[in-house]
């Protein structure tokens, strides 16, 4: 009988550890295996939405204790969950998908573990703003993630002022509540021919892929859907498909 493997120890949570786990930005199937053995066995799983990730832990057959942590309370959860770390518990910090701390609750919880010289370790999976980088065909050699502009027109428009000559490309996460508007901004800021991306629904069952000039994406974009999320590309000014 040839010996029976030996167990993974990255898949069995250390005590007084944080791991901060990717869970799917849409399809299931990315839940990493050491994300699934990592959420299954932590002592504490702290979610954004205990509604969302009590769904997705069941989906896989998981059941573990939920605790909040979100925007409305990140900076007092953040203090309390370090503290039940320092005295020992495995804690899986999961946002309500791809990535914590990327445009998510998670920053404040990683830096308390980090003050006190706790255990942070990444489960690294779905991330919105990578898969896009990694299947649009803009440059990749470097990037600027902005994350969510803030609403304002002006702020937005002076944004895109400020980066129009930036080497790299610009990442960006949008509402579909302000796509169509964003899209408008762009022609009108950056011109009809700068080279852009807009991603929907990636991984998802309505996938959709927008790469081209500024106006043919506006124009391709409005004689679509306009719901789902979105991520936006803005190639350098050099750049041509
Ligand atoms: N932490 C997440 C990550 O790792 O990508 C991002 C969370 S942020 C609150 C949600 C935004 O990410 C959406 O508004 C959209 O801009 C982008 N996003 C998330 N999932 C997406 C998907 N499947 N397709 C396109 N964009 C997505």
């Amino acid at each position: 009988m040839p010996d029976a493997p030996a167990p993974n120890p990255s898949l069995t949570p250390q005590p007084g550890t944080l791991y901060v786990v990717a869970t799917p930005i849409g399809n299931l199937a990315d839940l990493t295996e050491r994300a699934r053995a990592l959420l299954g066995a932590v002592d504490l799983v702290a979610c954004e939405d205990t509604r969302t990730t009590g769904g997705l832990l069941t989906r896989f057959g998981l059941r573990r204790e939920l605790i909040s942590y979100h925007d409305h309370n990140e900076t007092s959860a953040a203090e309390h969950i370090a503290t039940l770390i320092a005295a020992g518990k495995s804690v899986a910090l999961v946002s309500d998908a791809g990535t914590p701390a990327i445009s998510d609750p998670g920053f404040r919880l990683v830096r308390a573990c980090r003050r006190r010289g706790l255990p942070v370790v990444p489960v690294p999976g779905a991330c919105a703003v990578a898969a896009v980088l990694s299947a649009s065909g803009l440059p990749t050699n470097g990037f600027l993630f902005a994350g969510f502009l803030i609403a304002k027109t002006s702020a937005r428009v002076a944004f895109l002022q400020k980066y129009r000559d930036f080497e790299f490309t610009l990442a960006l996460y949008e509402s579909c509540h302000r796509i169509e508007k964003f899209a408008d901004e762009i022609v009108a800021t950056l011109g009809p021919d700068r080279v852009i991306c807009f991603a929907r629904e990636v991984t998802k069952l309505h996938e959709t892929w927008l790469v081209g000039r500024a106006a043919d994406v506006r124009d391709r974009l409005l004689k679509g859907s306009l719901k789902g999320e979105f991520v936006v590309l803005i190639a350098p000014a050099d750049f041509t498909v």
